[in-house]
Formats: structure tokens, C-alpha cells, sequence
């Protein structure tokens, strides 16, 4: 490997560390200030947004510890095969990076991931040596966020955990088959008991520290996991099974879904398109029915389409679910529990919320709904006011033109 500065080191393994979509702050325009005129950079490296365990958001270095790695992972850029210049940080680089980016008060934390050097074991040391010196040696309070080897002695990965604010160990594809066929060398059983591990060790500290206020914390801000979307043939209905698994199973805070996106020099056993973005959405919508709406996994798989077990991308997920299972409406605004409320289209939960309290002091017409809610046009076909009734409407065959989103023109020659 070339010697490189650090600077060089850090364009290459920031740059490397943007596939990883559990903390993203892309989509913007490229600009920056290197020729003197202006101020500041929307391509600073490895500058990511997450969000604290309190709502607040951070801002984290994310960079990979290196992007050389002796697996061959098809769908990744840093795979054994791939011809990109390769970096390797050592642990005390990350260090001292870490803690100047964080006097000048560029960041909040670090989010540190890395392909696997030497062996798992070595790359799982490397990293927790980086957060250890990080706490110990320089009192670092910041957010650590790391990613764990999930083949790594699992001694190591708790070690990591007493330093971290949050782990996460990426699933990367929503069934075995797609494991299999694209990341040959990992092992869902060895994944998935890494990540029991962790629940385990997350639980224990929990019930320690409610007896003993002294007890050492463990990834206070749980764990997470990443799946990537549109790489194999894995439908909507699979991969929300699997995040509904993943929830039950392992206590997740979070499930990231990650569209894939084609990469240079890509695995002929890899589409040459990546899947819409708007695909990636519907899967975040679908995620927040199951975490927030009280939605069954069955009852978000039932929203797909029965013939391609697809999402619709036209409309969300809680749209047509009520499209499809119009029986369940309409909802009377003034006597539906809170569940029965959550389900009508277009009502979120704070809206819910100011429903139940109105209702409390008079009984509510669609006038009241409609300052409650911000699209009364999309409400209207599934509720019942006190001066409302959709007898008509809720039948009507026609009901999607009417309450879906119009359609946007596209622009021709958006980036
Ligand atoms: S193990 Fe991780 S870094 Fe290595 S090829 Fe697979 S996905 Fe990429």
C-alpha cells in the first residue's frame, strides 16, 4: 500500500464509508471553498448526521478504520475483488483525528466501521482499541457509535460495547439465499448470534444498573442494523418480515434499509440498476407503521401487491392498506380507540393525540379534524365526524385517484 498522509487516508476512507446508511446526510449540491472565495464545503469529509438516544442531532466523523478486506462481498466497494486505492488508519490516527475534529467543533462523535484486516479479531482489537484510548486515555465524552465484526470473539465485542454509545452489526441482505449468493463468507447463524449477544449483554447492564447506580453502561443507545435494498431478488414483504424479526428478536432501536446503489467496477451478479429511491422510502414508512402505528408485520405485508409482494411507490404503505381493506372504514372520529385512529390515512400520531383530547370536551366535526390534520381531503373518505358521513365515498371503486398524492412532473434533467 502506498504511503499516504492523513489526509489522503481520510478522503479515501470517508469517501468509502458512505454506503453506510445508518447515519446519512447526503443529497445535497457539491460546493466548497478550495479556490478562496466563499465559505465552507458541502464535500467535508466524513461528516455525518445521527441522532442522540435524547433526539438531538449529532454530528459524527464517519470514517472506516480501512477499506481493505479479505471477504468478497459482491454488493461492496471495499471487497477483496474491487479495484479501489485502498487506506488503513491505525488506532491512535482515528484517535487524534477524532479528538481535533472535536476541539475545533466540527463533530460530536465518531461512527467507525471498517473491512476485515488480518482476521476478525485483529480488525474487532484495532477498534475497540480506538474507543478505549478514546474513553480512557483522553476522556473522550463524546458519541461513539461502532460497527461490529459479528465473527469477532465475542469477549472483544463486549469489550467494545462498554465504550460505545451504540453497536450495530449489519444484516446486509433480507434472506439466507441472498446472504449466500452475494456475501458468501458471512453466516446469517453467526450474525444473528452476534447480535443475540448483544441484546444480552444490552439487557444485563439495563437490570445491573436499575440495582447498582455504579455498574458499567453498555451500548446506552442499543443497537441497530442495516439491510440492503434492491441487490437481490428479496421483496418488500420479505424484507419487512425480516426487519419484524429483527425488532422481536434482538431489540433494535433501528433498522436501516439502504437502496443499493450500482458501484464502479461492479459483480456481474449484481443488477446494473439501482432501485428506485422512493422504493427505500416506502420501507422506512412501513417500518414506522410496525414501531409507531400498532400495524402488524402481516398487516404491512398485506399492503403489498399479492402478485409481486412490491409496496406500492405511488402511495404509502398506510394508504393502501386502507385502500385494500376498506372494510375497516370509516373510523368514527368521536368514539374509535387511539389503535383505530392510527390507522386512518393521512393521521399521525400527534394528530391522533389532539383528537383524543378534543373529543373530550365536545364532539368533533370535520371542521375540528380538518385544523387538527393538515390534508382533511385525504382523511375525509375514512372518517366519520359528527357531521360527516363518507357512506358513498368509501365504496367508490375510484377512490385512489381521489385521495392519493398528484402526480409530480419530473424534472428532465434532474441530477
Ligand atoms: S466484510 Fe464488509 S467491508 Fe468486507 S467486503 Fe463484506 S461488506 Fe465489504
Amino acid at each position: 500500500m502506498a504511503q499516504l498522509d492523513v489526509r489522503q487516508k481520510l478522503e479515501i476512507l470517508a469517501d468509502a464509508a458512505k454506503y453506510d446508511a445508518s447515519c446519512a446526510s447526503s443529497g445535497t449540491a457539491k460546493r466548497n471553498s478550495r479556490d478562496g472565495k466563499g465559505l465552507g464545503s458541502t464535500e467535508g469529509m466524513g461528516i455525518c448526521h445521527a441522532y442522540a438516544p435524547d433526539g438531538r442531532c449529532i454530528s459524527l466523523l464517519k470514517i472506516l478504520l480501512t477499506n481493505s478486506c479479505i471477504f468478497d462481498c459482491h454488493y461492496c466497494i471495499n471487497r477483496k475483488s474491487s479495484n479501489v486505492r485502498r487506506a488503513r488508519f491505525t488506532a491512535k490516527e482515528v484517535v487524534n483525528l477524532t479528538l481535533s475534529f472535536y476541539r475545533r467543533n466540527y463533530i460530536e462523535g465518531l461512527f467507525l466501521s471498517s473491512g476485515i484486516i488480518g482476521s476478525s479479531n485483529y480488525t474487532m482489537e484495532q477498534i475497540v482499541e480506538v474507543a478505549r484510548s478514546l474513553r480512557e486515555d483522553h476522556e473522550f465524552r463524546g458519541y461513539i457509535h461502532l460497527k461490529t465484526i459479528p465473527d469477532a470473539d465475542p469477549e472483544l465485542i463486549h469489550q467494545a460495547g462498554l465504550y460505545a454509545d451504540r453497536m450495530s452489526i449489519n444484516v446486509e441482505l433480507p434472506t439466507v439465499s441472498g446472504l449466500k449468493r452475494l456475501a458468501p463468507e458471512k453466516d446469517n447463524g453467526r450474525i444473528e448470534g452476534a447480535m443475540n449477544g448483544l441484546k444480552t449483554s444490552i439487557l444485563d447492564t439495563r437490570d445491573a444498573k436499575a440495582r447498582y447506580k455504579s455498574a458499567p453502561a453498555f451500548a446506552p443507545a442499543g443497537q441497530s442494523t442495516q439491510m440492503i435494498v434492491g441487490a437481490d431478488a428479496a421483496t418488500d414483504g420479505d424484507i419487512v418480515t425480516k426487519a419484524a424479526r429483527l425488532y422481536d428478536r434482538f431489540e433494535l432501536r433501528r433498522v436501516y434499509y439502504s437502496a443499493f446503489s450500482p458501484i464502479p467496477d461492479a459483480s456481474a451478479v449484481l443488477p446494473l440498476q439501482r432501485p428506485p429511491l422512493m422504493r427505500e422510502h416506502r420501507l422506512y414508512q412501513s417500518d414506522w407503521l410496525m414501531r409507531f402505528y400498532g400495524f402488524q408485520p402481516k398487516e404491512v405485508v398485506a399492503a403489498a401487491d399479492d402478485a409481486t409482494g412490491m409496496l406500492p411507490l405511488d402511495i404509502d404503505p398506510k394508504l393502501a392498506w386502507a385502500l385494500k381493506f376498506r372494510d375497516s372504514f370509516p373510523v368514527d372520529v368521536n368514539r374509535a380507540p387511539k389503535e383505530l385512529l392510527l390507522r386512518v390515512p393521512g393521521l399521525g400520531t400527534k394528530a391522533v393525540a389532539n383528537i383524543l383530547t378534543s373529543r373530550r370536551w365536545r364532539k368533533l366535526r370535520l371542521d375540528d379534524v380538518a385544523r387538527l390534520t393538515v390534508s382533511i381531503a385525504k382523511i375525509r373518505p375514512f372518517i366519520v365526524a359528527e357531521d360527516w358521513r363518507p357512506v358513498a365515498l368509501t365504496d367508490k371503486a375510484e377512490l385512489k385517484p381521489l385521495v392519493a398524492p398528484k402526480k409530480q412532473q419530473l424534472e428532465l434533467f434532474a441530477a
